[in-house]
């Protein structure tokens, strides 16, 4: 077991107290020289759990200062030395995986299991990471007689990512791995309102045997990610949550001459044809649009129901009625988002639209957290707000079309494009489909098409802005500069030293 100084106990669903998120800075948990702190709430039962340090440009140059120190010796290592540490996370991963899966179910709210997938599905990004050791290997060709062009894949320097809500353990993970493997040095700015599961990965990675320094934490809100963004020396910044921040970071960042890339917010649609397969769509459906309670970015949110889907329709609200909050489905993160969802499904009640499962009311006993229950909203009409902006809940809108010419144009028409699914048993139907979605993530019968390791992850349009993909090889390519070295020698004819 870790040596952790701060050990998470629990290991149900009843509230316990945590500590305050400070900053981790040279491989030391230090306070913010801003003094600021705010509450870090438990989603399920409403209690505040712990807090959280709001750092500011002070705490950002002291997290700067140590990473750019210990950057030169980690980059010095071979590959092979920073993909051990690696290596050695995902055992200590593997070894901690209750707890820091109970950890993060108590920060998010997310359920046990949901927890569980998450934090397993962080330890591949990390195997992704181990494994670069075997893929680095850059290339090299003879371009002309006696002249070689080789590529070397060389750090960027000091490095920083900006992480929301929903995925406090994974999608540092999406960042963490390729960056120090590439032998950068990290600075991490995790969402305000689940610090810990980073403050988890900062101890791990000691454990592991990385240096300090390597990887910091700088806590805090909108101040502090100005501070990364505005920063000179960061070279490199990736950053995820909604689209109207992605577009802030991603220019603020810009403006300083720093490689970005920003993932957004998204408005996912599937795509359902009368042959689809009954079972395999109306499970695949509910999961896709109830899991994390909607709130991730790949959870589907409008249904295009193509000619007489009714069958599918009804197994989709006959499933998803059955789902109990509180052990199939968590609670909504905070008071305003669940005011959010809410404001949706009623404004979309009074604009006619029939609400064919209804999650409002939901309660869980002795969980004081604010629920909502899947929902489901049909014949919405195609430009209503709830079949074009982002409610981030477990809400699914039913669009009723005639033909898939027709929910391929307004797939085509939402500035998203983060993912997309077709449902049917024809291969030419899906071929056509995935050929004209607007999203960098297509599915065949598969309503949360996430690529897996070495594919990386990354939509389109409103859903990215900047370059390239987080995760896989891509991720890697993020984190690195290319040299590119070409070479002629003379030919030797005389005896040398080395003869
Ligand atoms: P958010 O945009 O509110 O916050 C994300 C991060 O930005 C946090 O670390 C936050 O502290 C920081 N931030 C907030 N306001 C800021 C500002 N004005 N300037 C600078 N930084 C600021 O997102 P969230 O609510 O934490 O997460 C949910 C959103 O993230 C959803 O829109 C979801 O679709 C999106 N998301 C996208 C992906 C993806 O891969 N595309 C993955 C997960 C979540």
């Amino acid at each position: 077991m870790t040596n952790s100084k701060f050990e998470f106990s629990a290991r149900d669903y009843d509230f316990v107290e945590y500590v305050q998120a400070q900053n981790w800075i040279g491989g030391e948990w230090t306070p913010s020289a801003s003094g600021n702190s705010e509450e870090v709430l438990n989603p399920r039962h409403g209690e505040v759990m712990g807090s959280v340090v709001f750092s500011n440009k002070s705490d950002l140059q002291s997290a700067f200062e140590a990473a750019k120190n210990a950057q030169p010796g980690w980059a010095e290592r071979p590959i092979r030395e920073r993909a051990e540490v690696l290596y050695k996370l995902k055992s200590l991963m593997e070894e901690n995986l209750d707890e820091l899966s109970w950890l993060l179910s108590h920060e998010n709210g997310k359920t046990f299991p949901e927890a569980k997938a998450e934090v397993l599905k962080g330890i591949e990004c990390v195997e992704m990471g181990a494994s670069l050791q075997n893929m680095a290997d850059g290339g090299q060709l003879d371009v002309s007689r006696g002249v070689n062009c080789r590529v070397i894949h060389e750090p960027i320097g000091v490095v920083a990512g900006v992480t929301p809500f929903n995925f406090p353990t994974m999608v540092p993970l999406w960042m963490i791995p390729q960056a120090l493997v590439a032998g950068n040095s990290f600075i991490m700015k995790p969402s305000e309102r689940t610090p810990y599961g980073a403050m988890k990965l900062a101890e791990l990675l000691q454990e592991a045997g990385l240096p300090d320094g390597v990887f910091n934490i700088v806590n805090g809100g909108k101040e502090a990610v100005e501070a990364i963004t505005d920063h000179e020396g960061i070279k490199a910044v990736a950053f995820v949550g909604s689209t109207p921040v992605a577009k802030i970071v991603y220019e603020r960042g810009s403006k300083t001459g720093k490689k970005m890339v920003c993932l957004g917010g998204a408005k996912n649609h599937l795509v359902v044809v009368p042959d689809a397969d009954l079972e395999l769509t109306s499970s695949n459906v509910i999961a896709s649009f109830t899991g994390c309670a909607g709130q991730r970015c790949m959870a589907a949110a409008v249904l295009l129901a193509v000619g007489d889907t009714q069958h599918i329709i009804d197994a989709v609200a006959e499933g998803s009625a059955q789902i109990e909050p509180g052990t199939g489905i968590g609670p909504i993160i905070t008071d305003e988002s669940y005011e959010r969802i809410m404001g949706f499904i009623d404004q979309a009640e009074a604009d006619g639209a029939d609400v064919i499962v209804d999650g409002r009311g939901a309660k869980v006993e002795g969980a004081g957290g604010r629920w909502i229950g899947p929902t489901i909203l049909d014949n919405v009409k195609p430009g209503h707000p709830c079949a074009t902006e982002e409610i981030f809940g477990p809400v699914l809108t039913i669009v009723r079309v005639d033909t898939l010419e027709e929910a391929l144009e307004i797939e085509n028409a939402s500035p998203y494009g983060n993912a997309a699914a077709i449902y049917t048993t024809n291969g030419g139907i899906a071929e056509r489909a995935i050929n004209r979605f607007e999203a960098g993530m297509c599915g065949v019968n598969i309503g949360v098409p996430v690529p897996r390791e070495p594919f990386a992850f990354g939509g389109w349009n409103d859903s990215k802005f900047g370059h390239g993909d987080m995760t896989g090889w891509d991720g890697f390519t993020f984190w690195t500069r290319p040299r590119k070295v070409t070479s002629k020698w003379a030919l030797q004819s005389d005896q040398t030293w080395m003869s």
